[in-house]
């Protein structure tokens, strides 16, 4: 069966293999167990119930709370191949019995709808002569009123599945809950002995910076020239409040940036026209208040400022978790002055009620003490939500590539070094990275790497870290280069002193340019070709390519149809509809760059 789960994966999606939890949960739902999964956001959750509806005869109906999040999951499915259609209040009934029509003669793998579709008697009744073979509900934290984003229409889905005559799998994500919701969730969704594959929270691809500034003026020069240096990049710069917004925006599209805004108080034409030409790259850079974000699924969003300090760790962590959904990296800077935390108070007495007041000054106190904190800002946050602590260090937060200590790193070294020694230096480093995270993909499965002792020892480290300290470990001369290759790596005798702890490994934890286009020219290029093709097609550019995968193509330089479907995150349809234009757009730019 998970044979057929990594032919869905290549096929369609054209990723070579399952991120950390992904492969179990796709196994457990096509064993039809119902499962609950929680993993952070930009973690794969769609891809875990989306393969099983491949798969599954019948249609997977999924819950999804926002109208533009179902839109832009059915417009990704359909650019990949997969047959998949939404029904929502935007649509007239005509358009939805039609919908109906052919979801009962099998057109369609999945159909989303929102959750209030369930209160109609009639449109229930028509879902009942659908074969549904799983219900997936996404966000599924909507349904506890414990959780933050309260939907009561979520109530409606569990006497719903009970009312079909063969009951689907049934299938719950989420990227925030506490111990409470949880277990509010099972229950109130009517999940049955639930697989339940708990995944940390930790983003590591998220890059942590506290920035203690003079004030105002302070903050606003630093944004200038952060933006001055990421010209092509998109990012949100989060502000306490409207009056702010607009104030920022009025400065910095005055100085020519290209900025939008975004806050409570705008008429919702003007907020949507925002919204939407942030999401179709129309401009760069989004200022608001904390009530833009949600749904939002932008991938390539590479920087998230916080003008000022958030009112707690939670809000602060689901801000931040808009960045880099793409896996690649992103920067998130907290500016923090002292007298941004009297602004949060003033805010929260005018907006809590009396038994919750303490609460939220206590939580507001664990974001100042987070903003003051002199130690690992990743630990910290990973420690707040309960999660075991990686170690005393990470490599992506500010406070620990600043501190300019030495830091022993022995124990990372031999781990690394015998899981070298186990693989007789077989594989290139991608495979030994995944190896050591206890990563499943075809070569792990095909050589049973999982057997190994190192497989899975390095899971709480990052990847960047590992990369590091092979890097390290290449430089100090403790590894070598397999000659004629550039990601295959040996060991020589140095290697053997730290492996018998006869030598120690130290290092200074540096910060590294954090996004790897190689070719900024023609990643531009790219990403005009992607934009004219987005226009054409009318959904917004990451639908097409996401940026991650225009930076493959930089580095790989497809010159032919087979190349660029060897190229991660290309799937078949995509491969045949948008390959000619993509890779006549490198040609043209390689034969330019050698006359
Ligand atoms: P979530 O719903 O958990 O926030 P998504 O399902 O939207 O996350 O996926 C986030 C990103 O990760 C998407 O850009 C998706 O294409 C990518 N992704 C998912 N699974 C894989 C995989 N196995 N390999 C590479 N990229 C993946
Ligand atoms: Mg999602």
């Amino acid at each position: 069966m998970m044979d057929k789960a990594f032919k869905v994966l290549k096929k369609y999606y054209g990723f070579h293999s399952f991120k950390e939890g992904q492969y179990k949960i796709v196994e457990n739902i096509l064993q039809g167990k119902d499962t609950f999964v929680i993993m952070p956001t930009g973690g794969g959750k769609s891809l875990c119930y989306q393969i099983p509806a491949v798969l599954f005869h019948g249609i997977t109906l999924v819950i999804s709370p926002l109208i533009s999040l179902m839109k832009d999951q059915v417009d990704a499915l359909k650019a990949m191949g997969i047959s998949a259609a939404y029904i929502n209040s935007t649509q007239t009934l005509e358009e939805i019995n039609s919908i109906l029509d052919d979801a009962d003669i099998g057109v369609y793998k999945l159909i989303y709808i929102a959750p209030e579709r369930l209160e109609f008697e009639a449109f229930c009744r028509a879902l009942r002569r659908i074969h549904i073979s799983q219900v997936a509900v996404d966000e599924a934290h909507c349904v506890s009123q414990w959780g933050h984003d309260f939907r009561p229409s979520y109530r409606n889905i569990s006497p719903f599945i009970n009312s079909l005559k063969v009951r689907p799998v049934v299938t719950a994500f989420t990227a925030t809950a506490t111990q409470a919701v949880k277990e509010d969730t099972v229950k109130l969704l009517g999940l049955n002995g639930a697989y339940f594959y708990p995944i940390s929270l930790h983003r590591e691809n998220l890059m942590l910076n506290v920035i203690e500034t003079e004030g105002k003026e302070h903050k606003v020069n630093f944004i200038v020239d952060y933006l001055k240096d990421n010209i092509n990049n998109c990012g949100i710069i989060y502000v306490s409040t409207r009056k702010e917004v607009d104030e920022l925006y009025e400065y910095l599209s005055a100085n020519q940036f290209s900025v939008g805004k975004y806050h409570g108080g705008m008429e919702d034409r003007d907020k949507n026209r925002f919204q939407e030409d942030f999401i179709y790259d129309n401009f760069n850079v989004m200022i608001a208040t904390n009530a833009f974000g949600m749904g939002i699924d932008k991938s390539n969003i590479r920087f998230i400022i916080h003008y000022s300090l958030p009112k707690n760790i939670e809000s602060y962590y689901q801000e931040i978790g808009r960045g880099g959904r793409d896996g690649d990296f992103c920067q998130c800077y907290l500016l923090f002055h002292p007298s941004d935390i009297a602004l949060q108070e003033f805010l929260i007495k005018g907006s809590t009620s009396e038994n919750r007041l303490q609460i939220e000054m206590s939580k507001l106190q664990a974001m100042q003490e987070y903003a003051l904190y002199s130690g690992c800002y990743t630990n910290y946050i990973l420690k707040y939500f309960g999660e075991p602590i990686i170690k005393d260090y990470c490599s992506t937060c500010s406070n620990c590539i600043n501190n300019k200590e030495l830091r022993d790193i022995t124990l990372e070294a031999q781990m690394i070094l015998s899981c070298i020694y186990r693989t007789k230096g077989k594989y290139g480093i991608s495979v030994l990275i995944d190896i050591l995270k206890g990563y499943t993909g075809p070569k792990i499965k095909e050589f049973n790497l999982n057997k190994l002792s190192t497989y899975g020892i390095m899971k709480e480290y990052n990847i960047k870290f590992i990369k590091d300290i092979i890097n390290t470990l290449i430089s100090q001369g403790y590894l070598d280069r397999k000659t004629g290759t550039y990601s295959m790596v040996s060991l020589n005798t140095k290697s053997f002193n730290i492996l018998k702890g006869k030598e120690k490994l130290l290092t200074r934890i540096v910060a590294e340019e954090s996004i790897m286009v190689n070719d900024v020219i023609l990643f531009d290029i790219l990403r005009r070709v992607r934009r004219e093709i987005a226009a054409k097609e009318k959904v917004p550019p990451y639908i097409i390519f996401s940026d991650s995968v225009l930076m493959e193509m930089c580095k790989e330089l497809p010159e032919n149809h087979d190349d660029f479907l060897n190229i991660k995150g290309v799937g078949e349809k995509k491969s045949i509809k948008y390959g000619q234009d993509f890779l006549n757009a490198i040609k043209l730019y390689k034969t330019s760059k050698i006359s």
